[in-house]
């Protein structure tokens, strides 16, 4: 490896087949790629082809010879008060057994399995099972309410879903299976059998014939050797579910091969973690993130991985850095919403523990804003503070720092450089042509995208096309819906959305699906719904709504209690992530004479902003409506 950052991108660009050829011996292969890249049908590009690996073999079963007994994975729940450590050895029985237990359920190799599921150990042994006996897998966030399960479920198709009684938070236990329940009655398509991990946290009813009981399968299973299947390198290893700008979600899919050498060559690239050290990622495998740096990246880096449940602030704000201490923690991952969560505490629960042995903190899934940036690499004194912005779609870092290749100097608010593999544009929005340093542009990449990035939408190649390649008119670039700038040093500088998409507490919402889940509730007759600029979580959903009867909200009380089944309806919809922070009451929504709603400019009035352009306003009281309602 170069030890030039700039050197090893213009190489990735420049030649991109030698390049990827020389990465693909990160992984282990059970037989060699013909080509490293087919791309003969744009914007597709499928790597490796030919080659044959697997995700779990990878992860597991290729550290068996020279770390066994080496930890694989540490479980740690402070809301239950569980903590479990399993070597590669443990790992690999507990990953053959629930892939037996699979399979005896009938999962076939191309098979969906669902899986929804609180942050426990094995969710993870689930995953890996998929990805031994080749099943696709879609994890669905524990936080997602029935319908958003069962609008996923029939997307996806499972054969089989993998769930839990409950999850837990904040002490209190958050049942699942009534959740399981009214998804599978909500489908169209619900799985045959539902396997079920009872923690014996809330009460559960078994439906006769569908619900299987995970602790009696598995002990008849402990024993059985299940081989890794040989995908092939562009065979899909999962699907996970994303928002965009309109109200259904998108299914990132995923390869097999491609995945497994971006997360092999990011650890090492960019994560700059050693096989054996310790990674501790702090977000749920129900988010990209946890995919790829809680399961897949460390395991396939011979690295142990921290699986935690709980908050960042219990028992108290000083929990992380007491893990980083017992279990010698070199990297971390986690998000801008957690450190500005701890910033709130007092500095003491940070100072208190050693956490010397931590070299980087990695910080993704939202803007981070320089104040926490500095006050957390002040907190941790050693510890490199890294910003690295990548997406769901692409599975790894767009941009981040890259000390593995070189260690190069941070700028407080920006991820650093373009990663090697993404040939990335800034493209003026209106003339669509590309701007200069410092000028702000729509962030698109030149395709092939490198490996690891989604393949297409799953069950719907032309969504793909029409949804990512289609914004820079003759060009079939790839858009991120961010804009950003970039520094006469090459910096990046990243600005937002350009769509309606928001993003709370790094979680990722569509103002659209918040909408439609709103709508379900019987007196809304319209709504917006905005994000606003929140000094805790980024941005928090604000909506506007319009009833068809205006009799209940004639009372202060009437009001509140409207407002609250409004968000009533969200959290049973979508789920309490995407409940509005208020509801507004207002009988015109601000439109332009077409008829479209001019979400920036309530979103401007929200944030204390000037309204911008009005000049295609239809009616100026419905604007004069949402300022009062916003003094209110
Ligand atoms: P998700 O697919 O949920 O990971 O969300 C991806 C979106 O989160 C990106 O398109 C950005 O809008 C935002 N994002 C992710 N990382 C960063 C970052 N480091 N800085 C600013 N925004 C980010």
């Amino acid at each position: 490896m170069t030890n030039n950052v700039a050197a090893f991108h213009k190489r990735s660009i420049e030649d991109r087949e030698g390049f990827w050829a020389e990465q693909a011996s990160n992984i282990d292969w059970f037989a060699k790629p013909e080509k490293i890249l087919d791309f003969s049908n744009p914007p597709f590009a499928r790597w490796y082809v030919g080659g044959k690996t697997n995700l779990c073999h990878n992860a597991v079963d290729r550290h068996l010879a020279s770390r066994g007994n080496q930890r694989a994975l540490v479980y740690i729940s402070t809301e239950t008060g569980q903590e479990k450590i399993y070597s590669y050895k443990e790992l690999h029985q507990e990953v053959q057994a629930m892939a037996s237990i699979l399979k005896s359920l009938g999962v076939k190799r191309g098979d969906r399995v669902l899986i929804y599921m609180p942050m426990i150990a094995e969710a993870i042994f689930a995953m890996l099972a998929c990805a031994r006996i080749g099943a696709i897998h879609s994890v669905v966030f524990g936080g997602f309410a029935a319908p958003s399960l069962a609008a996923r479920i029939d997307d996806a198709q499972p054969v089989v879903m993998i769930s839990a009684d409950a999850g837990m938070r904040n002490g209190k236990e958050v049942p699942y299976k009534h959740l399981v329940d009214e998804a599978c009655r909500l489908a169209e398509k619900p799985p045959a059998k539902v396997l079920l991990i009872n923690r014996g946290l809330a009460p559960m009813t078994n439906v006769q014939g569908r619900d299987v009981d995970y602790a009696a399968l598995r002990k008849e299973h402990l024993s059985e050797s299940v081989p890794c299947e040989a995908m092939l390198a562009t065979d899909p290893s999962y699907i996970l579910y994303t928002s965009g700008t309109t109200g259904k979600p998108k299914g990132v899919q995923r390869d097999t091969a491609g995945y497994a050498v971006a997360l092999a060559t990011s650890m090492k690239a960019i994560f700059d973690c050693k096989p054996g050290e310790v990674f501790f990622c702090t977000s749920d495998i129900g988010w990209v993130v946890g995919h790829s740096y809680i399961v897949y990246g460390p395991l396939i880096n011979g690295s142990t991985t921290i699986v935690y449940e709980g908050m960042p602030t219990l028992p108290d704000p000083g929990i992380w850095w007491s893990i980083v201490q017992r279990f010698g923690v070199s990297t971390m991952f986690s998000s801008p919403t957690a450190a500005r969560v701890l910033k709130k505490q007092d500095p003491k629960f940070m100072t208190q523990h050693n956490t010397k042995s931590l070299r980087r903190l990695f910080l993704a899934g939202e803007p981070l804003d320089e104040p926490t940036a500095k006050w957390i690499s002040e907190a941790l004194g050693g510890a490199r503070i890294i910003d690295n912005y990548w997406q769901t779609e692409t599975g790894w870092p767009i941009m981040a720092a890259q000390h593995g290749i070189e260690d190069t100097p941070t700028k407080f608010g920006s991820p650093s450089f373009a990663c090697y593999g993404y040939d990335l544009r800034l493209i003026h929005e209106s003339t669509f042509e590309e701007v200069g340093a410092n000028e702000k542009g729509m962030l698109c990449a030149v395709p092939p995208l490198p490996p690891g990035c989604l393949q297409t939408v799953w069950g719907d190649d032309e969504r793909f096309v029409k949804t990512y390649f289609t914004s820079v008119p003759g060009k079939k670039y790839y858009s991120t819906f961010d804009y950003a700038t970039r520094d006469e040093d090459g910096y990046y500088f990243i600005l937002g959305r350009t769509d309606d998409v928001i993003n709370v507490a790094g979680h990722r919402l569509g103002t659209r699906e918040i909408e439609e889940a709103i709508q379900v509730h019987p007196n809304v007759a319209e709504v917006a719904v905005v994000g606003v600029a929140d000094q805790l979580k980024g941005q928090m959903p604000l909506a506007f709504c319009v009833l068809k009867n205006q009799a209940p909200i004639q009372t202060a009380d009437g009001r509140k209690a409207e407002e609250k089944a409004v968000m009533a309806t969200v959290d049973k919809e979508l789920g309490a992530i995407a409940r509005p922070s208020r509801v507004h009451f207002v009988t015109l929504l601000p439109k332009t004479r077409s008829g479209k709603l001019l979400r920036r400019s309530m979103q401007a009035l929200a944030e204390g902003r000037d309204a911008g352009d009005l000049t295609t306003l239809e009616d100026p009281t419905a604007l004069e409506q949402i300022k009062a309602a916003l003094k209110s």
